[in-house]
């Protein structure tokens, strides 16, 4: 067997290290990597399933232009060209790029380079604007440079840790591990702010479950809290800490939340100075993300509680390159290198690039971008890794845009996506086993993404397709590099005009690397540990406490109640890959509508049904799971589910455009909605080794299987079978006592091609005994029709641990016959034993049965 690969996970921010064995042409094993910090070895679900995402399915493997294949040449002239002809036509900011924390920092330095440096535009943004830009804008306002002071070896030693907007356990599963041993170790207390009672929450020793965008008036009273105590670090605030005027004047002192449920909270702040705040998407994806961010800073910077071991407020990115993409220059609004667009700054990074078309300044951020597009202003728009047309809030604005805009360019793994689709030039790009180069994580480690398979088809590296169009622009003794090791070796003497800036950016120690270090490059961190432990990066040298208030109410008559958007413990993003794995298929096959039971009784919507959400800008269909976990008048959905794997299902046609108006990041987590039930006059599940596009439904999503697809549909009219059932011979029972149409599809050679069951209100048969015969011979075949299996099925229930396939029954049954904690249900059942990303779930279901057999003895 081959040696293992040591890379970097390709989904969250966590940036966990993985070992890759190549066992076969497109085959890997997956281990975690025991050497990287990050992780030590250890994984969750999605990375360490992440083999079953790198065959050829579904990949983009030659360019097209206008809809045809075309040679690289060619497709790189068309992208120049049109390129060209709208600088001299239109300006520079008639080009945009659309760029993603997908892409390694050697492909984003690439783009930026070319955007800001040649092109001569400052339009190019990222899809970290969805995810942390408010993060950023934090940092930047409070310690003049956008660093996260805090590293993971920090959550090692804190007393108290705070997650705000951070549903760790399931969106950075390897994070949360370390705090569960921590936990374990030490005693460490634990806080969950958020309005749901996730998994994470459950696990927590105090919950919060404030209203949507609360955090800035708990985080204001407990400041004043802490002052009131006698907890304000008066000499720290004298040598390190500028206050706005009137800072205490006007800091707000009513919480937001019961007063019983505030003091408990104050006294475990005031109890535990080393105390770790660790914020993400549910403090960021908001209108008034950024003063989040600040008021969070504040209560740290006022208590001394930063920059010192086991302390500090630690924002924690979604992609495994945001930091990356922060680092070069990928947003809008900074120039490179963490630099601004003064002058000075301005001139600098001119000779440093040897340019004379620098863009004058800021462009136009994500949101504003699309826009722009919308109205004809950019011509246009190049999109790399990144599915806008699902990802960006109000997307049949977005998609509206992408049909208008002239050229539209797409840089992709993946040939069909909902944003492919609007393409007129398709590049085809390198996946992550095949990509070489390097990520920042979290804590600002940078880690070598190495390539396991050669590159298929004709498929390249991002920053290779941006340097072949710069040279055919004319540029091309600029991006004149031959490897990425070019790339990283520029990027890195491109810091030192932060570092004699002062800022904490510096990876000038490796401007000199050559090929074989960079091919044997170890993780490392810049900055160090704590970054600004040898001072802010403002003017004065002082980090600045911002005042900030709580936004008003969003009171909506025609939309009264709140939507929340959320992710899933097993899936990523837009399901482009995770959505091909059927092993994490089986945690959540469909998107979720999670409703309180008041709500739900006061709309006459059941459980396991469907109801439909609308907003202002949309609306979209889900299956109903009625949860105590909710507050009253608050909604849940994932935003994972596309038009690809959806009829309906598409979460981001239901905010609106409204953004931060410091940082521009969209307000995801609070848009105003109603919700009704929605009865269809049939429902039916398909498995199918095929991948039909339904149309004219009321509802369907699609989900993995080991050998095919798994569908739910249900639908209003008369259903049409032609366009979902493969060719074969078919086979139909209407089975008029159960109220139900079985039907089967076989080959020639009598195996199971697809089985269709529809029904009017009857119950459909378990999906996994069905899909469990896909591929079979015969037998399988008349065993469907019949509609009863010939043994008895286990009864599993929806399944918690992918990795050996326990369900909840599993669970509460071993749970049953006496196994009391998570470890011994592991021995019972085996859940929990590999990953460990289910082990909260098994704890839930632990403490429910527990609670229940307390309840039934007394
Ligand atoms: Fe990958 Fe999971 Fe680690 Fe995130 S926590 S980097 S998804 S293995």
């Amino acid at each position: 067997m081959a040696d293992a690969i040591r890379t970097t996970c390709a989904y969250c921010g966590v940036g966990c290290g993985i070992a890759a064995t190549v066992t076969g042409e497109r085959d890997v094993q997956i281990a975690g990597d025991v050497h990287h910090p990050a992780n030590r070895g250890r994984l969750c679900s999605k990375g360490t399933h992440l083999g079953e995402t790198v065959g050829l399915e579904g990949r983009l493997l030659h360019p097209q232009v206008d809809g045809r294949p075309a040679s690289w040449d060619a497709a790189l002239a068309a992208v120049a060209g049109r390129m060209r002809a709208a600088i001299d036509r239109h300006g520079p900011d008639s080009v945009a790029f659309y760029v993603s924390g997908q892409l390694l920092t050697e492909d984003y330095y690439a783009v930026n380079k070319l955007a800001k440096g040649f092109v001569g535009t400052g339009n190019i943004d990222t899809n970290s604007r969805l995810c942390m830009a408010s993060a950023v804008a934090a940092h930047n306002r409070a310690f003049g440079e956008d660093v996260v002071p805090c590293s993971y070896e920090d959550l090692d030693a804190a007393d108290l840790i705070l997650l705000v907007g951070s549903n760790t356990a399931w969106c950075h599963p390897v994070v949360w591990q370390r705090i569960e041993a921590t936990r374990a170790r030490r005693g460490t207390r634990l806080v969950v702010i958020d309005p749901r009672r996730t998994e994470t929450a459950e696990q927590a020793d105090l919950h919060i479950p404030l209203a949507p965008d609360g955090d800035i008036a708990l985080f204001n009273a407990l400041l004043a809290a802490m002052k009131a105590r006698g907890h304000v670090d008066d000499t720290y605030l004298a040598d390190h800490v500028d206050l706005d005027p009137g800072f205490w004047d006007k800091l707000s002192r009513d919480s937001g939340i019961e007063p019983s449920l505030f003091a408990r909270l104050a006294d475990l702040v005031e109890a535990h100075p080393r105390m770790i705040t660790l914020f993400s998407q549910g403090a960021n994806q908001s209108r008034c993300g950024t003063d989040k961010g600040n008021a969070i800073i504040n209560l740290h910077l006022a208590t001394g509680r930063i920059n010192r071991v086991g302390a500090g407020p630690f924002s924690i990115t979604g992609q495994p390159n945001a930091m990356g993409g922060r680092e070069v220059g990928g947003l809008a609004n900074t120039l490179a290198v963490h630099l601004g667009f003064e002058p000075d700054a301005r001139a600098e990074v001119a000779a440093f690039w040897n340019t004379e078309t620098l863009c004058p300044g800021p462009g136009l951020k994500a949101v504003d971008m699309f826009r722009a597009v919308h109205e004809g202003r950019i011509k246009v728009l190049w999109i790399m890794a990144t599915n806008p047309a699902v990802s960006l809030p109000d997307s049949a604005f977005v998609r509206e845009a992408l049909a208008r805009c002239e050229t539209v360019i797409v840089s992709e793994v993946i040939a069909r996506t909902d944003t492919a689709r609007f393409a007129d030039i398709l590049l085809p790009a390198h996946g992550w086993g095949e990509k070489d180069g390097t990520v920042t994580n979290s804590e600002r480690c940078v880690s070598r993404q190495r390539a396991l398979f050669p590159a298929p088809g004709e498929t390249r590296a991002d920053w290779r397709t941006v340097a072949d169009v710069a040279a055919k622009m004319g540029w091309g003794a600029a991006f004149d590099w031959a490897g990425p090791a070019d790339v990283f070796r520029e990027y890195a003497a491109m810091t030192g005009l932060a570092a004699r800036r002062g800022k904490a950016l510096d990876l000038t120690a490796y401007d000199t690397i050559d090929g074989q270090d960079y091919d044997r490059l170890e993780p490392f961190q810049w900055g160090g540990a704590r970054p600004l432990a040898s001072g802010y990066r403002t003017a004065s040298g002082k980090a600045r406490m911002v005042s900030v208030q709580p936004p008003r109410s969003l009171a909506d008559a025609d939309f009264p109640m709140r939507l929340n958007t959320a992710r899933y413990r097993d899936q990523w993003h837009t399901m482009t890959r995770t959505g091909l794995s059927p092993t994490l298929s089986q945690h959540r096959p469909e998107p979720l509508l999670e409703i309180h039971p008041a709500d739900a009784s006061a709309h006459a919507i059941l459980d396991g049904g469907l109801a439909r959400v609308e907003s202002a800008s949309g609306a979209s269909v889900y299956r109903v799971s009625i949860a105590h976990t909710q507050r009253p008048g608050e909604l849940c959905v994932p935003m994972h589910w596309t038009d690809m794997m959806s009829g309906e299902g598409r979460t981001n046609r239901l905010p609106n455009q409204s953004v931060d108006p410091i940082s521009g990041q969209p307000g995801f987590k609070d848009s105003a909605v109603r919700v009704e039930a929605v009865t269809p006059k049939w429902r039916a599940f398909l498995v199918t080794c095929e991948a039909p596009q339904p149309m004219d439904l009321v509802y369907w999503t699609r989900s993995r299987l080991r050998a095919g697809w798994l569908y739910e549909l249900a639908g209003a009219g008369t259903i049409d079978l032609d366009p979902l059932l493969p060719e074969g011979e078919r086979l139909e029972v209407a089975d008029t006592a159960k109220g139900m149409r079985r039907i089967a599809v076989r080959s020639a050679e009598g195996t199971l091609l697809a089985a269709i069951y529809l029904t009017r209100s009857g119950t459909l048969p378990p999906r996994e005994w069905v899909a469990g015969k896909l591929l079979e011979s015969e037998l399988a075949t008349r065993e469907l029709l019949a509609g009863r299996p010939s043994e008895p099925l286990p009864d599993r229930g929806a399944i918690v641990c992918v990795c050996h396939g326990v369900g909840e029954r599993d669970i509460a049954r071993a749970a049953d016959q006496g196994a009391a904690t998570v470890a011994a249900i592991g021995s019972a059942t085996c859940a929990g034993t590999n990953c460990g990303s289910c082990r909260p779930a098994i704890a839930r279901i632990l403490e429910s049965v527990q609670s229940l057999a307390k309840e039934t003895v007394s």
